[in-house]
């Protein structure tokens, strides 16, 4: 028998129990009317921890506390910082739920529950393989640092002073959370018996564009054809912005994308994506995109431009024959791995200002940006997480992209220089952040145990 399968067994009901008993807290951290319930979770955590022997810490930040644990260092052998959140989204509108959101509730070999796959049911996998490896070897391979917050789902802000060094004077934050690789739990496997390891996140910058021309809004008729019209200039400006091919216009914009591999493509051919599934699924006839690509290359891997809001004018019953004064679009790019978000700033407001013409002026305001990620999959870590999974699984992991972003992935680049496993026992139909929320009881031990060989696995890289 593996070496792990009996206390796996013996605990098996157990870690459930443990489960439901963590799940049953509405550690709903954007309320304040549940700061009670959440501090309880947060307590209930750092107990497991001591529990297991851990050095352990609740830090307090300017918001809900960060829990804090970790094992011995372990000299030759790598270092591995486990994030996740033990906070959970509100579970509103209640009346859509088929069993309460804090008590949870099997069905179909599924827990139902707010924060049963984001991130409890899969934060805690961690917290049992270490128990799991301790109980059955007596000694972790590789030193494990826990960084667990209370704040993912509304901002947080006590992450980002921890990360900036505001909460803990001993010793610097770089130093504390030093380690040579992270890993989250917080995604999901590619499709059922698919599991997978996410090795690439878009990056993003996104933008607010206003225009505004004569002091006040005109009659159409007595004053149009002899103003430039806001609206009018606004289409114009963000139809250049891309071509009928899919291409960004932006200059420069392509010069550092990071080409897709011939080994990624057929990879991404090979895990059977269906363009017609998907286009029934969206109600469409037709996809778009960039051409010369597939649709998961596009989604996952090739940056876009979408305009995400747009307005300007009359915009109520029947018609108003006006020249609006102003008009304005919210829009974004999501980059790709080595496209710098700043670089695109500089020359989309180059290329804006090119384009608007005497008569309005414009103003470009920069909302936010951040950079894409990706693991090389000649890393020894994507290696060693692809055994584990191997082994807790009984199949060999897919290895995907996702076109969204997590910032804490680049919080961790940035502030450590380290790069993150992205290892998610989820399904994409787990509907998180909505009613009936749930996780595969049968995927929760088995992401149990690929934790258990992840540190067996990881303690094999030479540091
Ligand atoms: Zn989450």
């Amino acid at each position: 028998m593996p070496e792990f399968d009996p206390y796996l067994k013996e605990n098996h009901d157990r870690f459930e129990s443990d489960l439901f008993e963590w799940l049953r807290m509405a550690s709903i951290g954007t309320d304040s009317a549940y700061d009670k319930e959440v501090r309880q979770t947060a307590d209930w955590l750092a107990k497991k921890f001591t529990g297991l022997g851990l050095h352990t810490e609740t830090i307090e930040t300017c918001g809900h506390p960060l829990v804090y644990a970790e094992s011995p260092k372990i000299e030759g052998a790598p270092t591995v910082l486990v994030y996740g959140h033990y906070d959970v989204q509100p579970p509103d509108p209640l009346e859509l739920w088929d069993s309460p959101p804090f008590e949870p509730t099997v069905r179909d070999g599924k827990v139902f529950a707010r924060g049963a796959t984001d991130d409890k049911g899969q934060m805690i996998t961690h917290v049992f393989g270490v128990e799991t490896f301790l109980k059955t070897r007596g000694a972790l391979p590789v030193q494990i640092k826990f960084l667990i917050e209370g704040e993912e789902e509304s901002g947080g802000a006590g992450l980002k002073g921890f990360l900036n060094g505001e909460y803990d004077n001993e010793i610097p934050v770089q130093e504390k959370i030093k380690a040579d690789i992270a890993v989250i739990s917080d995604c999901s496997q590619y499709a059922p018996g698919k599991p997978a390891i996410t090795y690439g996140l878009k990056g993003i910058t996104y933008y607010q564009l206003n225009l505004t021309g004569p002091n006040r809004d005109l009659h159409s008729g007595s004053f149009g054809g002899t103003v430039a019209n806001p609206a009018n200039v606004l289409c114009k400006m963000l139809a250049a912005l891309v071509d009928d091919q899919g291409r960004v216009q932006i200059p420069g914009f392509y010069d550092s994308v990071q080409e897709l591999s011939q080994r990624e493509r057929e990879q991404f051919a090979k895990l059977g994506f269906s363009d017609d599934e998907y286009k029934q699924e969206l109600g469409l006839d037709a996809l778009a995109g960039e051409a010369g690509y597939t649709t998961l290359e596009r989604r996952w891997a090739r940056p876009t431009f979408d305009v995400n809001g747009l307005w300007g004018g009359y915009q109520g019953e029947g018609a108003k024959t006006v020249l609006p004064a102003k008009a304005a679009a919210k829009f974004s790019c999501r980059l790709v791995p080595n496209q710098d978000p700043k670089f695109v700033q500089v020359s989309l407001r180059k290329m804006l200002e090119d384009l608007c013409p005497p008569g309005i002026e414009m103003e470009l305001v920069a909302v936010h940006g951040a950079p894409g990620f990706v693991l090389s999959l000649d890393s020894p870590y994507m290696e060693a997480a692809s055994r584990a999974i191997e082994k807790g699984f009984g199949t060999k992991p897919v290895f995907v992209r996702s076109g969204g972003s997590i910032p804490v992935v680049n919080s961790f680049s940035q502030v450590l220089g380290i790069d993150t496993l992205l290892l998610g026992w989820g399904q994409d139909d787990d509907n998180l952040h909505s009613p009936n929320e749930k996780f595969s009881l049968e995927d929760f031990h088995r992401g149990i145990k690929s934790s258990c060989y992840l540190w067996d696995e990881i303690a094999k890289i030479e540091v």
